[in-house]
């Protein structure tokens, strides 16, 4: 049977390291969140970086910007972030109202201070192997493998999704890792086969249950990037957890396992980005 790996417990290590790397700086590295709107979901997510930055010494700031707010209006705000020298981490919320490109918002955050690595500067630095700031899901995830100890370098790698948040960055961490990786999605053909010749596979689809414990081949690592809310309440992974359990080598549960790593390694980005900025240390990859 798997070994379940304890996100809670390696994202808790990471921001306590983070905090005592932070109580030697001169300074307190400064995230400023902005959530346009009222996403309940959102609220939630941007409530809980706000805890945990202030948690580990940084200072954070959440702005929050009604629904209505034009795009130019938070271009405007996030120009303004840009040029003050105090503000080392620029996040904005995602997914932003209808009315709002997302992509001309991204596009315009300074990719000094884009801790979510989703600037097209920092996605492409990442795609060509120089990686700057990567976004902090698949970031985490490559935290969790190395921490549990699963080899990378030579393994064949699956990852089911292409999201720019989460699958293509996975993939390219993974092939920087020296992983054979193949990238599948909702096209491929016949995903239980790609499945079972893993021996590691990610997965961020976003169906609960999608993979079957008999797509995991002997001994597989399995990482569950899914968060899905049941119609009973409950969350789920995008893996059948039970199914796979017994066919796994490492197992990362829904909830406790990807999911605070991701908070973690946004920490980790902003201070990353502070002592680059600052002058205190280069970005580590
Ligand atoms: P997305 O909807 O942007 O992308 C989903 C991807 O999965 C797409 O590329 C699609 O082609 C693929 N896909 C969908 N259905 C499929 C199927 N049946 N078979 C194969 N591929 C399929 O989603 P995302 O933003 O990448 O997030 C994916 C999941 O990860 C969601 O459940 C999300 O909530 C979760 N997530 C978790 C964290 C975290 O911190 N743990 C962070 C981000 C996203």
């Amino acid at each position: 049977t798997a070994r379940v790996i304890d996100g809670r417990a390696v994202a808790a290590r990471l921001r306590e390291r983070l905090a005592a790397e932070i109580a030697s700086l001169p300074f307190a590295p400064k995230l400023v969140v902005l959530l346009v709107g009222d996403d309940p979901v959102s609220a939630v997510y941007v409530r809980n970086k706000d805890k945990a930055a202030r948690a580990a010494g940084f200072t954070s700031e959440t702005e929050r910007l009604s629904a209505a707010t034009t795009e130019a209006a938070l271009l405007a705000r996030i120009a303004a972030l840009n040029d003050d020298p105090e503000v080392d981490g620029i996040l904005v919320q995602l997914p932003l109202p209808r009315h709002i490109r997302t992509e001309a918002v991204l596009d315009a955050i300074d990719p000094a201070k884009d801790v979510d690595g989703f600037h097209p500067l920092n996605a492409g630095l990442l795609a060509i192997g120089r990686p700057a700031l990567v976004p902090c899901t698949p970031k985490g995830v490559m935290t969790l493998l190395a921490e549990a100890g699963v080899p990378v370098a030579g393994a064949r790698a699956v990852v089911i999704g292409r999201s720019n948040i989460v699958g293509r960055p996975m993939a390219a961490l993974l092939t920087l890792a020296d992983a054979t990786v193949t990238l599948a999605h909702s096209r491929t053909r016949d995903l239980a086969a790609e499945c079972r010749r893993a021996e590691i596979l990610v997965v961020a689809a976003g169906r609960p249950g999608l993979v079957r414990g008999d797509w995991v081949a002997p001994g597989a690592c399995v990482i569950d990037v899914g968060i899905n809310r049941l119609a009973d309440g409950r969350l789920a992974g995008d893996v059948a957890y039970a199914e796979a359990l017994p066919h796994a080598g490492w197992i990362t549960p829904v909830p406790g396992g990807v999911g605070p790593m991701t908070i973690a390694t946004l920490l980790a980005n902003t201070l990353a980005a502070a002592r680059a900025r600052r002058g205190v240390g280069a970005i580590a990859a």
